[in-house]
């Protein structure tokens, strides 16, 4: 049995009759663990050790905080089989990608502590000669941040590292469904030489910890990940306190397939994206436009790679797709596949929850769906790809800008010049053309719309932990100077 508590001011945080809530493996529906909830008088030790954290963290220089960064990352490169398993097992995705996810975690935990050091302000050509015009970047002061279970690794691998690297503490709240591979990412940290409380782990019930964190003057900022509804909850707390917020919510990423693109190897490439994670990642591919030339072709193609998936328990080798994270996404895509079919949506394979333990759903492509079909709308967050033509380039954008999300687009097409409109007309946070890769360590990732605002990633994901004070200081002019 695998055991998560919180971890507060460097050490384990007891108390007797906290209650316990269980973990369960999505591949089997056992119970693989517990995790240990925190009432509201760890929720204020967690905020007084954050407080004393930042005041040694801000103080410590940025190389020596880029060397602790650094040395957490040795230690999350060579733990990355076993946080990965971990991971597969409370998580579901499959062994490979939750590894690839922690080597991913240390990747961009590296960028942001060589990012550390180029916490630049500025001098200012001052308007009388005896003053001196600088303007200083520091850190905001201690965060929470508040992180999903569909990248137990990543998620707060990015909160922290941008955080730490800017000089900030950190009370870290991870999904209570994937508590273990959280509480890995932040051992590395702790192990690393991470001073106590500059790095504070909490479980506990979601909305009892985000109201007590957010309601205390010791927070400066939130960060979120998570859906759009959540976020707007956690901002409506923040503005009450007028914090900043970085929010990365939902998205409902269209995909623009244009007719002069090979659609038997566009398919390919698009199951690939999509069956990622099972398709539980906010970027998914999750509505596809194609040109109606090229339409039938691309969706007999996908169909038949997205058969071709091996699903099933993500420790089994040579499992491409795992189960879904929990029992509601397993409900809310069967929803929604129902209503796209009673839309009058074309079911072309999946479509059915299999019988058996676990939360298995099959890859699922509906074709023809009507743009009133509840998953044209809503973030299927789930393995379901659904399909409809198009005819004119102008017609495509105006359904792709429809929503109220603006995470990612994604474009195929040969022509720059049909890729460079589509780039520029499309509402989206990120854009990729022709690839599906939106998240690199240097580029900014977030959504503009509903899809939330602010970075993770990039000069920007450093930025975001930091505030301006623009110091002016006369300097001693000759009239001063003695004699
Ligand atoms: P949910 O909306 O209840 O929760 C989403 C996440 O927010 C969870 O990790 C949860 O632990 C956390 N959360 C919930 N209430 C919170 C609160 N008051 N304070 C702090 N954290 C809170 O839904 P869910 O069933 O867990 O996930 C379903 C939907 O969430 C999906 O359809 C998807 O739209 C969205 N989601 C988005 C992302 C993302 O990467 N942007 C990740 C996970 C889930």
């Amino acid at each position: 049995m695998e055991y998560a508590y919180s971890y507060i001011a460097g050490r384990r945080y007891q108390r007797d009759g906290l209650a316990l809530a269980p973990v369960v493996n999505p591949a089997d529906g056992e119970t693989i663990g517990q995790v240990e909830m925190i009432d509201a008088t760890g929720l204020d030790e967690a905020l007084a050790a954050a407080a004393d954290g930042f005041e040694t963290w801000r103080k410590t220089s940025p190389y020596e905080r880029a060397r602790i960064m650094q040395d957490a990352v040795t230690l999350l490169r060579e733990r990355k089989e076993a946080i990965g398993r971990l991971m597969t097992l409370e998580q579901g995705k499959p062994l490979a990608e939750a590894i690839g996810e922690v080597a991913t975690a240390a990747d961009n935990t590296e960028w942001m502590a060589q990012e550390a050091t180029r916490a630049y302000g500025r001098l200012l050509s001052p308007r009388t000669f005896d003053v001196m015009q600088v303007v200083k970047r520091e850190p905001i002061g201690p965060v929470a941040s508040f992180c999903p279970w569909n990248f137990p690794a990543l998620t707060p691998a990015r909160k922290i590292a941008g955080a730490l690297a800017a000089g900030c503490s950190v009370i870290l709240k991870p999904s209570e469904e994937t508590p273990f591979t959280a509480r890995e990412i932040v051992q590395a940290f702790i192990d690393a030489g991470v001073p106590a409380g500059v790095l504070n782990l909490v479980y506990g019930q979601a909305s009892d910890v985000s109201a007590h964190l957010i309601a205390s003057p010791v927070v400066r900022k939130i960060s979120f990940t998570g859906s759009t509804r959540v976020g707007k909850e956690l901002l409506a707390l923040a503005a009450q306190g007028v914090k900043r917020a970085t929010m990365e919510l939902g998205g409902h990423a269209p995909v623009i397939v244009f007719d002069d693109v090979d659609p038997v190897a566009a398919a390919r490439q698009a199951v690939a994206a999509k069956f990622r994670n099972a398709g539980q990642v906010c970027t998914s591919p999750t509505r596809f436009y194609v040109q109606r030339g090229v339409y039938r072709d691309f969706v007999a193609a996908f169909v038949d790679a997205a058969r071709g998936l091996r699903v099933g328990n993500g420790l089994e080798p040579g499992v491409q797709m795992g189960p879904l994270a929990n029992r509601r996404r397993q409900d809310a895509v069967q929803s929604l596949v129902d209503d796209a079919v009673a839309c009058g949506a074309k079911l072309e394979c999946g479509g059915q929850r299999p019988q058996g333990p676990g939360f298995f759903y099959p890859p699922t492509v509906l074709s023809d769906v009507p743009e009133t079909a509840r998953i044209m709308s809503e973030e299927p967050f789930g393995p379901i790809a659904p399909m409809a033509p198009f005819d004119a380039p102008d017609e495509a954008l105006a359904r792709a800008n429809a929503l109220p999300y603006g995470l990612a687009a994604y474009v195929l097409t040969r022509s720059l010049a049909r890729a460079s409109a589509a780039a520029d007309a499309l509402q989206a946070g990120m854009v990729a053309v022709n690839h599906y890769t939106v998240s690199t360590p240097a580029s900014p990732f977030g959504g503009v719309k509903e899809s939330g605002y602010g970075s993770e990633g990039g000069i920007e994901g450093l930025d975001a932990y930091l505030v301006t004070k623009s110091v002016t200081q006369r300097v001693a002019g000759a009239d001063l100077l003695p004699g």
